[in-house]
C-alpha cells in the first residue's frame, strides 16, 4: 500500500488548486471598520450572500456582508466547478411520489435556476472560465446503467432534456474499463470556481455592497426597530439580516444548524498528465461523475494543463492533514484509471457543504431572519438563484412562487446531527451502491420506455 509521500509532489499544497490558479487583481479588499448600522446585514460571503448583496445594493440598500473567514473561501471556491440542473430527487422518484405534473413543475424551476446562472454569466460577461462542455454520468454496473438510462429517458420524454444515452458498447466518453455505459447531458457546463467567486464578489462590491472579512457573527437578536447583530468586533444594528452560511453554519445559529447536516468533501489535483494520455482518458473534456449516491466526480483542469481533478471519500470525517487523505484518494483514482499509477497530486483540499433532511435546498424567513441554505452539493447555480430570490422578497418584489421557498424546513433528528452520522451513512451508501450490490441505486426501470442496450 502506498503512503502519502509516494503520491504527492515535493511542492504539494493543502489548498484548493483554484486559488493558486487565480490571476492577481487590484482588489478593493475586505478590511474596513464595522459600521454601527446597515439596512441589510448578510452573514456569509459565498455565492448566496454576495448574490443577495448585489441585488439589494442595486436597489439602493446599504448592505454589509460579514464573513468569519476570507470572503469567498467557503465551499463556493473549493468546489468542482460543475454547472447543471443537479437535484438529489430523481425525476422518476418525484413522478412516483407526486405525479407527473408536479414532478415537471419542480424540474422546470431547476431549468430556471440553471438558465438564470448562465444568463448572468453571459450577459454580464463574468470572467469565470465558463464553458458549455457537457456532462457524462457513467454507470458502474449494468444495473446502474438500467437505472440511469431509465431516469434520463423520462427526462428526455417529459422535459425535452438534450441527452444521449450510451450503452456500454457505444461508451467512448471515458477511457476506463470500469464503466458500463452512461448518459451524456449536452446542455451542462463547467466554470472555474475561484474566478467565479471572485467575479461575484467584485460584482457585489461594484454595486455598493460593503464586504468585510474575518468578522464572525456570534448571534442575531431582535430589538425594537430591527435586529442586533453581535460580532467579534462589536454590535451592528440592521433592519434585516440574511443567513447565508450553508455548510459552515455555526452551532450557535441553532434553528439553522438543527436543519443542516454538514458534509466534508475531499478533492485533489494531479500534476500534468501527458497530453496524449489526457486525450485518451477524457477525450470530450467534459465534467464526469456516476450515479451512485457517493459518486466520484472528476474533470480536467480548464486551463489546458491536462491536470486531473478527482474527488472521493466525501462524507468521511476530516483527517488532521489533507496529505494523510491523499493516499486513499490516489487509490480511488487508480480504480478508474490504473494508467495514472505514477502520477502524483500537487494539491488536495477539503470543503464543507450541507445537506438537509428532505434533500431539498431551502430559502425563507424564520423569526425575522432571512436564509437560503442546504444545496446538497449543487450550489453553483442554486446558491445565487436563492440569494437573489431572498433579496427580491426582502425588496417586496413580486416573484413567481419558488418550490424551494414553499416547503417546510424539517429539523434533522438529533442522532443524525452527530459528527459520526454522515461518515456512517456514507459508508452504507458505498456498500449499498457498489457495482456488485443487488440493490438498485435509483428508480427501477419499468416497461414502456426504450432503453438502448
Ligand atoms: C468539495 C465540494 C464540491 C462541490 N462541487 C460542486 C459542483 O461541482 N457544482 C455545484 O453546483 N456545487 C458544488 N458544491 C456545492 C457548492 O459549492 C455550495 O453549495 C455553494 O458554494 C454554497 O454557497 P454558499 O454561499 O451558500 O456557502 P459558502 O460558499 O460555504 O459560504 C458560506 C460562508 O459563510 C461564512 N460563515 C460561516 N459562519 C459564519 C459566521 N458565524 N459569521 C460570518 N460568516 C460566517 C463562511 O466563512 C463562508 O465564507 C460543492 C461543494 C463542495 C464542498
Amino acid at each position: 500500500m502506498l503512503d502519502a509521500g509516494a503520491v504527492i509532489t515535493a511542492d504539494f499544497r493543502e489548498m484548493p488548486w483554484w486559488w493558486e490558479a487565480l490571476p492577481d487583481d487590484a482588489s478593493p479588499g475586505y478590511e474596513a471598520p464595522l459600521p454601527q448600522r446597515a439596512d441589510v446585514l448578510i452573514v456569509g460571503a459565498g455565492l448566496t450572500g454576495v448574490a443577495a448583496a448585489h441585488d439589494l445594493a442595486c436597489a439602493g440598500r446599504e448592505v454589509l456582508v460579514l464573513d468569519a473567514g476570507e470572503p469567498g473561501q467557503g465551499a463556493s471556491s473549493r468546489n468542482h466547478g460543475m454547472l447543471g440542473r443537479n437535484f438529489k430527487h430523481p425525476f422518476a422518484g418525484l413522478i412516483a411520489r407526486l405525479g407527473l405534473a408536479a414532478a415537471i413543475g419542480w424540474y422546470r424551476e431547476l431549468d430556471e435556476v440553471y438558465a438564470a446562472t448562465v444568463a448572468r454569466i453571459e450577459t454580464e460577461g463574468l470572467d469565470c472560465g465558463f464553458r458549455r462542455c457537457g456532462r457524462f454520468i457513467g454507470a458502474l454496473s449494468p444495473r446502474h446503467y438500467e437505472s440511469l438510462a431509465y431516469e434520463y429517458e423520462l427526462r428526455a420524454r417529459h422535459l425535452g432534456a438534450e441527452v444521449e444515452i450510451l450503452p456500454a458498447i457505444r461508451q467512448r466518453e471515458i477511457g476506463s474499463a470500469r464503466y458500463h455505459g452512461g448518459v451524456l447531458i449536452h446542455d451542462n457546463a463547467a466554470l472555474h470556481p475561484g474566478l467565479y467567486m471572485r467575479a461575484m464578489l467584485r460584482r457585489a462590491q461594484a454595486a455598493g455592497a460593503r464586504i468585510v472579512g474575518r468578522v464572525a457573527v456570534q448571534a442575531i437578536r431582535r430589538d425594537g426597530t430591527g435586529l442586533t447583530v453581535l460580532t467579534e468586533q462589536g454590535t451592528v444594528h440592521a433592519r434585516e439580516t440574511i443567513v447565508a452560511t450553508n455548510g459552515l453554519t455555526p452551532p450557535a445559529f441553532d434553528w439553522f444548524a438543527q436543519r443542516l447536516v454538514p458534509i466534508h468533501a475531499y478533492t485533489a489535483m494531479t500534476e500534468k498528465l501527458p497530453a496524449e494520455l489526457a486525450r485518451r482518458l477524457l477525450p470530450g473534456h467534459r465534467t464526469y461523475h456516476d450515479n451512485r449516491r457517493r459518486s466520484n466526480p472528476f474533470l480536467l483542469a480548464p486551463d489546458g494543463s491536462n491536470r486531473l481533478l478527482f474527488s472521493s471519500r466525501n462524507g468521511a470525517l476530516p483527517p488532521r492533514r489533507m496529505r494523510d487523505r491523499a493516499a486513499a484518494l490516489h487509490r480511488d483514482m487508480l480504480f478508474f484509471f490504473p494508467e495514472l499509477a505514477g502520477i502524483r497530486f500537487t494539491h488536495a483540499w477539503a470543503g464543507r457543504c450541507a445537506a438537509t433532511w428532505d434533500l431539498l435546498p431551502h430559502a425563507g424567513v424564520q423569526d425575522g431572519i432571512h436564509y437560503a441554505l442546504g444545496y446538497c452539493f449543487s450550489g453553483n447555480a442554486m446558491a445565487p438563484y436563492l440569494g437573489s430570490q431572498i433579496a427580491a422578497r426582502l425588496l417586496g418584489r413580486e416573484t413567481a412562487p419558488s418550490h424551494f421557498m414553499m416547503a417546510g424546513f424539517p429539523k434533522v433528528p438529533l442522532l443524525a446531527r452527530s459528527r459520526h452520522f454522515m461518515p456512517l451513512l456514507a459508508t452504507y451508501y458505498s456498500l449499498a451502491d457498489r457495482p456488485a450490490a443487488r440493490r438498485e441505486p435509483a428508480s427501477a426501470p419499468t416497461s414502456g420506455l426504450r432503453i438502448p442496450r
